[in-house]
């Protein structure tokens, strides 16, 4: 008999111990029917959660041996956590999805059949998003339109997220890219390969709350920016050379009015003016070269990106 290809659903937890046992059992449901065709894998990431998280884990996996953990050794965020789960992944393709249950588990026959078919990468994409709020919706769009603008690498209409299936060697090019302050759904455009879209609707969270507050998600959108584009480093120069320009047109106006009217002193509020609103630019100059800086600085020290606790319980010494 043909082996069956073995697919591992990658899923991220933190402070997730209410949604676990729910979603096991629901997507366990979904997977029952895949059986004959399909080998699966849990992979659930706990990613230093402070509730019974990992407690779950354990019972999960006591039940049910195609459950696998990873216990990062603080909370790292998930991105780090995904590029964890890519690293221990062992399936032929990997499936990321939440542990929310925000992205229906009964999508996933559907991401089979399309990969079957022969495409790498298989995303979700949210056709309605009316469950979130307007506020998070306008913002996310604009964001995305905006980087999209300011970069090749990312193309993305706003409608695709981490729920996907991707192939072994999306993983093994995702994997390659070691970056610590990662943007994953920019990084899911810069490896390319075959894409195909599979639509599905976003579902409440089923429990606990969501785990992105404002400050989170400012941080993300920037590291997707910085990560992804130098836009703004040129934006810099762009605006010093017109300001400069017009400096100098206003040098000239000033030394001809000295000049033939002898009009020296007066002038005062757009001295002030002036001196605010270059002093202002050249510090916002300044804030977007160390934004670039400090990403150069991290990365620089070349450090692993995560190390684990344990691999399914039992204690793990990082071989980075
Ligand atoms: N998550 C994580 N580490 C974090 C924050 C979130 O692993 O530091 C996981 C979380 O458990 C969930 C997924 O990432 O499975 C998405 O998080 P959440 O549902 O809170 O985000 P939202 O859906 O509100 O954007
Ligand atoms: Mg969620």
């Amino acid at each position: 008999m043909k082996n069956k290809p073995l697919v591992t659903l990658l899923v991220p937890a933190y402070n997730e111990q209410e949604a676990l046992p729910l979603f096991w059992e629901r997507t366990c449901r979904v997977l029952e029917p895949l059986q004959g065709e399909y080998d699966f894998e849990f992979l659930f990431i706990n990613d230093g959660s402070r509730d019974g998280t990992l407690r779950v884990l354990e019972e999960l996996r006591a039940r049910d041996p195609r459950v696998n953990y990873l216990d990062m050794s603080r909370n790292y965020g998930k991105e780090t956590g995904m590029l964890a789960g890519f690293d221990h992944a062992r399936g032929e393709c990997v499936i990321t999805l939440d542990a929310d249950l925000q992205e229906p588990p009964e999508v996933i026959p559907q991401m089979l059949d399309k990969w079957r078919q022969g495409y790498d990468d298989v995303w979700g994409r949210r056709i309605s998003h009316s469950r979130q709020g307007v506020l998070k919706r306008t913002s996310s769009r604009l964001y995305h339109q905006l980087l999209a603008g300011m970069s090749r690498d990312v193309d993305l209409s706003g409608d695709a997220g981490d729920f996907r299936l991707l192939d072994r060697r999306c993983v093994e090019a995702l994997r390659a890219m070691r970056e610590s302050q990662r943007y994953t759904k920019g990084l899911y455009e810069v490896i390319g390969f075959r894409k195909a879209p599979v639509d599905y609707e976003i579902g409440p969270r089923v429990a606990g709350t969501s785990k992105w507050g404002v400050r989170r998600l400012v941080g993300l959108a920037l590291d997707g920016i910085t990560s992804h584009s130098v836009v703004p480093l040129r934006l810099a120069s762009y605006m010093g050379f017109i300001l400069s320009l017009a400096a100098f047109v206003y040098l000239i106006v000033v030394l001809v009015k000295a000049l033939f009217w002898g009009e020296a002193v007066a002038g005062y509020p757009t001295i002030v003016c002036l001196i605010l609103f270059i002093g202002g630019f050249v510090l916002l100059a300044l804030g977007i070269i160390g934004e670039y800086l400090g990403r150069i600085f991290m990365e620089t020290k070349q450090r692993p990106p995560y190390f684990l606790n344990s691999v399914n319980g039992e204690k793990s010494v990082n071989e980075e």
